[in-house]
């Protein structure tokens, strides 16, 4: 018998290799060491450690923390994400933890090391440990409503114990560590610092020699010696689902954990995603009540109709003259062209039947795809809601809106800011001037710029693009933008809508500040189609080399997933160049497990016939 150690690596394949322990050794599951493979020393994590008879197994090389940075529980954790994910258990590792100590970084970024060059043996990757009971900790909070964040800060100052506070991105957490560091000492655990500051913040969270920490989501698992506040802000951003392992939105892992672990887990959001307000109504968070805070007058301006020459109608240019005059500051927000199509008579927006989306039109091929269930049908000449007959894509990028207010207010200072589109010097410097703007025209980025009620007016110049999104979370998004705006704006300022669809939901519950309104509508219309919370959504990506080895592999995957119980697959859809097909599967709160069943035969190592890519609750549309 010999002592092995099964180690998993941050690459895309499943199982974990074996190893020896070289005599004298002591090795923990949970701890990050380096082994052969692919004809190097490679960093992996041991899931395993037991006795064996294998033979001819090659030795473990060295050893890279000098004890676990991964208990069993949070190992469990992670082996949960992963096969929820669809993920590598050595990625979704890596990915959560902090950096080894310097000198120790590496990345595996080649395609899976199948077949020629094992270095171990392969073993079945780990299977998701069963859920533990339910700990002894008391029920997610989720907080809403103006003063949300000061609240948090309140709590982590009166509640002994540690507190994590999980950002969507570096400067979020920047600007969290500063507040953080007021009420105790506070340490990041994001890419903000450097790697050993980094692994030195890890640890002193889980010695108790710092109270309070702020990070990324790849500070997610830092242990937290009981009692612990996890904090996580804006829990309805998509940022906390940016592409890369772990293949999971913050939120789903963060109410895991708390499932797992006796800690309190607190969420915030303006406007929270669907999931979230859903779980409250349902009562497995808990959402106190809040008086409302100060809010803008808001009115929705009707543009149906009106021919669109100029982005401003007469109640805005009045209302920017006013604000002005008063000196005080302006945003008008403007969004990315959609590409969808929409009467310009009666707002309407020409939606796929079957899935209520808008469908994607495309000039070139003139027609009208939907993207979720590949239905396609030719334009159409008139509108199926008013009989209009213009019909277009039309929308106000900023370019032409900047354009109409520097003709209209020529000696006001204006600025555009798209932080989305313009990185580095120039994003820097469209930056600087919008900051000292009196008028700024950006999209939903350019909100950063602006503390809460800092504006004397905000409008959105034509918000239907963002309606006519061709995702399923088109009115998710809206609202959460227009109310985010609001709240920026002075309770004496305005917030000004102008809309081909005034009386559209998302716009009603903004004007009443009244986010239950909302929700009511959205579920049931969510409930009714079949998206999530109510169903899970997965796109499986199929790419193989031509375009017809990849059509032949969609068309066999496609077959494989509808012929598989409980689980709804789409046709394949190409993409734009042809080069990748997608499915939408939809399914139950299992989808992951029966995908996984359903792709096995095309996931062996020698069905390598393409890369199949699972992306489960996806939120951003892939397309
Ligand atoms: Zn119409
Ligand atoms: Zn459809």
């Amino acid at each position: 018998m010999t002592l092995i150690a099964d180690v998993v690596f941050d690459a895309p394949v499943r199982h974990s290799f074996s190893y020896r322990v070289p005599d004298g050794w002591t090795v923990r599951s949970g701890q990050r060491v380096r082994a052969p493979l692919r004809g190097a020393a490679r960093i992996g994590m041991v899931v395993a450690v037991r006795d064996g008879a294998e033979e001819g197994l090659k030795p473990l090389a060295r050893l890279v923390d000098a004890e676990p940075v991964l208990s069993k529980t949070q190992l469990d954790l992670v082996g949960w994400i992963a096969a929820q994910s669809l993920s590598s258990l050595g990625s979704t590792c890596a990915a959560l933890l902090p950096p080894p100590v310097s000198g120790e970084r590496d990345v595996i970024t080649e395609s899976p090391p199948a077949g020629a060059d094992r270095a171990g043996a392969p073993k079945p990757a780990v299977a998701a440990a069963p859920k533990p009971a339910l700990a002894a900790a008391p029920k997610p909070a989720l907080l809403i409503g103006a003063g949300r964040e000061k609240r948090v800060l309140e709590r982590l100052e009166t509640t002994p114990g540690a507190g994590l506070v999980i950002a969507a991105d570096v400067e979020a957490v920047a600007r969290w560590a500063q507040r953080l560091a007021k009420i105790d000492r506070a340490v990041r655990l994001d890419s903000g610092v450097s790697d050993d500051e980094r692994a030195a913040a890890w640890r002193a969270l889980r010695d108790g020699s710092a109270r309070l920490a702020a990070g990324t989501r790849s500070a997610l698992l830092t242990p937290l010696p009981a009692p612990a506040t996890l904090v996580l802000i804006d829990e309805h951003e998509a940022a906390h689902k940016p592409p890369g392992a772990p293949r999971m939105h913050s939120r789903d892992v963060a109410l895991e954990r708390a499932a797992r672990e006796p800690l309190a887990l607190v969420l915030t959001a303006a406007t929270p995603s669907a999931e979230a307000w859903w779980r409250a109504e349902s009562g497995l968070i808990d959402m106190p009540a809040r008086e409302p805070g100060a809010w803008p007058v808001v009115s929705v301006a009707d543009t149906r109709g009106i021919l669109r020459r100029e982005p401003l109608t007469p109640p805005l240019s009045r209302a920017i003259r006013e604000t002005l005059a008063a000196k005080r500051r302006v945003f008008l927000v403007v969004s990315r062209l959609s590409s969808s199509l929409a009467c310009d008579e009666c707002g309407a927006v020409v939606r796929c039947p079957e899935c209520a989306i808008a469908f994607a039109y495309s000039r070139a091929a003139a027609r009208l795809v939907c993207r979720v269930c590949g239905g396609s049908q030719p334009l159409p000449e008139t509108c199926a809601a008013c009989h209009g007959r213009r019909l277009t894509p039309f929308g106000w990028g900023a370019e032409r809106v900047e354009h109409a207010v520097r003709r209209r207010f020529p000696d006001a200072r204006i600025a555009r800011w798209d932080p989305e589109s313009s990185r580095g010097a120039r994003g820097e410097a469209q930056r600087a001037a919008a900051a000292a703007a009196d008028v700024v025209i950006g999209t939903r980025g350019a909100l950063r710029l602006f503390g809460p009620g800092a504006l004397g007016l905000a409008a959105f110049v034509a918000p239907d693009q963002l309606l006519r999104a061709p995702d399923f979370r088109a009115g998710e998004r809206t609202l959460a933008l227009a109310w985010a705006a609001a709240e920026r704006v002075a309770a004496d300022g305005a917030l000004i809508i102008q809309s081909q669809n005034p009386g559209h939901y998302a716009f009603e519950a903004v004007a009443r500040q009244n986010l239950g309104e909302f929700y009511r509508q959205e579920l049931e219309f969510r409930a009714d189609l079949g998206y999530p919370p109510f169903r899970r959504l997965a796109v499986v990506s199929v790419q193989a080399g031509q375009p017809e080895e990849t059509r032949r592999l969609a068309d066999a995957v496609g077959a494989a997933l509808r012929g598989a119980k409980a689980l709804t697959a789409y046709p394949p859809i190409a993409d734009r160049r042809d080069r990748v097909r997608r499915i939408v599967t939809k399914g139950g709160a299992d989808l992951p497990r029966l995908l996984d069943d359903a792709l096995r035969e095309f996931k062996s190592p020698s069905g390598g016939r393409g890369i199949i890519d699972v992306e489960v609750d996806p939120v951003e549309w892939p397309f």
